[in-house]
């Protein structure tokens, strides 16, 4: 068992910056929880004070019940992989993995075992007599993840580990880690600015911005019920577009209107759309949600004009503008645009999502009973 809870947690560090506010997290046994967000928004720090290595300032931290505020990390049973790996590059691979275990006074056979085990799991047996100096990023890397779970920690925390790979290797660790925590079944923290490792690897992640969180869910409600404009924002590559508009009401139904296109909304929207009628508010439509139209003038259609077509091979993302406004559109690679063609994508309006101007909290409430579905 290992169940990690922060109830109220803060940090202010020295000289008064407040990196974390009041930060309330469930991370349930065996789950992989990921918490993202720009750099400096307080991930780390939130990561550093569960492993004990930053005091907290305020709030409670618990391990399976039990308080640890003042358990002193080595006492915790928790294991950490940063970033730059943290090897000792005097030491052998065997030696670094073998390290931690030696100062725990184990056995020599049980290290040996453990070391071998981990070795074996993580496909570096071959490199156990070599320095880290020998070793490839990825290797080392894995080296540093070997070193953490000969420890068997209740907990191991991830601190950025693949920012230091190329994009190529992030792909496939990405996929180690994941099939590492199915293997191991252990209860896992990782900390990314990437929304993609979020995306890809969580069973549940946690939205930081300017060190308070600002979501929590699972990948798929996140995506597809973001709770406010950063969220929605941070979450789906390309972003989602953010188009100013005016909601109108005409014959019962609600139009958006945003000077060179009016807009029909889905009717399952419109009791949340009706008091910000004749007001402005942010509508809120996926790149992969905009579909392209031969018909220029097709109903619920919005003009636009490329401004830049990127082929990606799978699909092409096309950068667009209304009179004022731009836009990005994700389309079918088959079909061929030129920069200044004008052209016509009806948005999914069932996809919709809309934001309020000044709180930038969403209009649309989630679906019930569903925050992590
Ligand atoms: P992230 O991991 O999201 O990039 P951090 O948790 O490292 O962010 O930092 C959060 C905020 O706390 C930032 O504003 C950062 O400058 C500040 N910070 C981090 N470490 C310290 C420190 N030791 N002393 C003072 N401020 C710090």
């Amino acid at each position: 068992m290992a169940k990690v809870e922060l109830k109220g947690v803060g940090k202010v560090y020295e000289g008064g910056v407040r990196a974390v506010d009041n930060a309330n997290i469930v991370v349930e046994d065996k789950e992989f929880v990921v918490f993202v967000g720009p750099s400096g928004c307080g991930k780390s720090t939130t990561l550093r004070m569960i492993a004990g290595l930053e005091e907290i300032t305020e709030g409670e931290l618990l391990i399976d019940g039990e308080l640890m505020n003042d358990v002193p990390p080595k006492d915790r049973n928790i294991a950490m992989v940063f970033q730059n790996y943290a090897l000792y590059p005097h030491m052998t691979v065997y030696e670094n993995m073998a390290f931690g275990l030696r100062i725990k006074k184990i056995n020599k056979d049980e290290i040996d075992k453990r070391v071998h085990e981990a070795a074996r799991i993580l496909d570096i047996e071959k490199f156990l007599e070599r320095k880290p100096k020998a070793l490839s990023g990825g290797q080392r890397q894995r080296v540093a993840v070997g070193r953490a779970i000969v420890r068997k920690p209740k907990v191991f925390l991830f601190d950025e580990p693949l920012s230091n790979l190329d994009a190529k290797l992030r792909v496939q660790m990405r996929a180690e880690i994941s099939g590492l925590h199915r293997r191991l079944n252990a209860t896992m923290i990782y900390v990314t600015h990437d929304q993609v490792e979020a995306m890809t690897m969580a069973d549940k992640i946690v939205v930081y911005k300017d060190g308070k969180i600002q979501q929590t869910g699972s990948p798929l409600h996140l995506y597809n019920h973001p709770g406010n404009k950063f969220v929605a924002g941070f979450i789906g590559s390309p972003p989602m577009n953010f188009l100013t508009v005016k909601v109108i009401q005409e014959d019962g139904a609600f139009f958006l209107n945003e000077g060179s296109f009016k807009l029909k909304t889905d009717p399952e929207h419109a009791e949340y759309l009706k008091k910000y009628t004749d007001k402005d508010i942010y509508f809120g439509i996926r790149p992969e949600d905009l579909t392209f139209s031969e018909d220029s003038g097709a109903p619920n259609g919005i003009s636009l004009k490329i401004t830049v077509v990127e082929p990606l091979g799978a699909d092409t993302t096309l950068w667009l503008s209304t009179k004022t406004q731009g836009m990005v559109a994700r389309t079918d690679p088959s079909l061929t645009f030129k920069i200044g063609d004008e052209v016509c994508f009806i948005p999914r309006m069932e996809k919709a999502r809309y934001f309020d101007r000044e709180t930038e909290l969403t209009i649309l409430p989630p679906p019930p009973h569903k925050q992590y579905a």
